[in-house]
């Protein structure tokens, strides 16, 4: 009789702040029963033989809109899907009333469930919401989301404030669904997740995420540009130049500093929005900051992104940024790397600049990207690279360690990963619904072979073999709502 369910053979194990070793994995009821430096393969009904391959834990991507641009149900369906070709087996994406997604306002305590509902069944991974605290209203339900419905983590967009969105020709009041979206709210806001984190500090991380753009200068950028009749994604860039970032991260890092709210900075796209943020983060030592960025501000350029199907918020920016983000990467400055994965049509990206749809989607390449330029192209440790999409987005979002890593007790979630093979980025390869990608024809190192989401395949040798359904939601932090954790 065997004892495992799965047993993984003869890999090379990538674990977060521990290293890179050879071991054998035994799984038992979705989760690591075993890591020994040998299992006979008689000990498993099935086996995956990782020959030559690395194992990494399955990457968190922490920074997503499922449903934002689609009926929910549908892109949860097809999207996670795709981000297990990247070797992600779990989704934590962000969800807000007003334009966009349910396109509806109202109180969370009636809005969450229906998400919930049209979620269930519908993912390929395991997967977690944050939520934009819109309206006054919503703001009496920081605890009651975090306590009941293990929604760990909250979110504000800074460039909605000055309800400016210009460039949608959208009033921003009618955007947003909301009446007093400020700073004002933003002040009340982290008080409420300062409460709500420190109390429940020993059950996991609790903090707010930030997009941070300020919009009176965005406002005075794009008339100038407008003005000077620049076109393409370079105009974009120009329009919410790096400025516009590193002001708001500014104001953020204050209003935290006055409140003692942990916060994640969200894709920093330029030198000047990372440097502010390893700058606020050395003068405020004793606050909570985490520094995210994305796949594209790391791997294109207003050049290379494809014309205006890379229109993004914030822009992608020049070779200098890009660079200066893997340099953060390489010193340990970036927390984590996400794909900020918003699924769009090539359609919702023609004609004009300013009309164009922001966001496209990237989570299929998440592994694939760090492990080709950062490990292969500029020697990142592979061992980081587990940290980065992994551990620490599992750390930051209270999931860690059922997700994240590789050890004893944690979810059987991992991608084995073929350092070698190559490919060429196309829209097929990607398993997801957008018909374009701004990453086509990259040239990428570093593949899964196969992703496992709690002992079961998912992707496999370029196929999803799994039915939609597999994934299911995980209450945050994990040590509030019945994982045992340590304190
Ligand atoms: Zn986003």
């Amino acid at each position: 009789m065997s004892r495992y369910d799965l047993v993984v053979k003869n890999g090379t194990l990538v674990i977060p702040y521990i290293g890179v070793m050879r071991a054998e994995l035994g799984i038992r009821d979705g989760r690591i029963a075993s890591v020994s430096d040998r299992i006979a393969a008689a000990e498993g009904d099935e086996v995956l033989d990782a020959a030559g391959k690395f194992v990494f834990p399955g990457a968190v991507d922490s920074h997503y809109h499922v449903g934002i641009y689609r009926p929910l149900s549908e892109d949860a369906e097809s999207e996670s899907a795709s981000s297990t070709v990247g070797g992600v087996t779990t989704i934590l994406s962000y969800f807000r009333t007003g334009h966009h997604y349910l396109n509806k306002s109202g109180p969370y305590e009636q809005i969450f469930p229906e998400v919930l509902e049209l979620s269930s069944g519908h993912f390929y991974t395991d997967y977690g919401y944050h939520i934009a605290i819109m309206t006054g209203q919503q703001l009496d339900e920081v605890s009651l989301l975090v306590e009941q419905y293990g929604v760990g983590s909250f979110k504000f967009y800074m460039f909605y404030k000055g309800l400016t969105l210009a460039a949608d020709s959208t009033r921003g009041a009618e955007y947003t669904m909301a009446e007093n979206y400020d700073l004002g709210h933003l002040y009340v806001l982290m008080e409420r997740v300062a409460e709500v984190a420190r109390k429940h500090r020993a059950a996991g991380r609790i903090a707010l995420s930030l997009h941070c753009e300020n919009p009176e200068l965005i406002r005075v950028f794009i008339e100038k540009v407008k003005s000077e009749g620049m076109k393409g994604l370079e105009a974009y860039s120009r329009a919410r130049p790096p400025l516009t970032e590193s002001l708001s991260i500014r104001e953020a890092v204050v209003l935290a500093d006055a409140t003692g709210c942990p916060i994640n900075l969200l894709h920093l796209s330029s030198r000047a929005a990372l440097q502010s943020g390893i700058e606020m983060r050395r003068r405020y030592p004793h606050l909570d900051i985490k520094l995210e960025t994305t796949l594209h501000h790391l791997a294109l350029t207003y050049d290379t992104a494809g014309g205006i199907k890379g229109k993004v918020n914030p822009p992608i920016r020049t070779q200098q940024d890009a660079d200066f983000l893997w340099q953060g990467i390489l010193d340990g400055e970036v927390d984590s790397v996400v794909s900020d994965h918003a699924c769009c049509f090539e359609e919702n990206k023609g004609g004009d600049l300013w009309t164009a749809l922001p966001g496209f989607g990237g989570s299929s390449l998440l592994y694939p990207v760090l492990l080709s330029e950062g490990s292969h192209k500029r020697g990142l440790p592979l061992t980081r690279v587990a940290e980065l999409v992994a551990a620490n987005p599992a750390i930051n979002f209270g999931l860690y360690p059922k997700k994240g890593t590789l050890m004893v007790g944690a979810d059987a979630d991992f991608a084995i990963i073929d350092m070698e093979k190559r490919q060429s980025v196309t829209p097929e390869i990607l398993h997801s619904a957008q018909d374009f990608t701004p990453f086509e024809g990259m040239e990428l190192s570093g593949w899964p072979v196969h992703t496992v989401l709690r002992g079961r395949r998912v992707f496999s040798e370029g196929h999803i073999v799994a039915g939609p359904g597999i994934g299911q939601y995980i209450k945050r932090p994990i040590g509030l709502h019945g994982e045992r954790t340590s304190r």
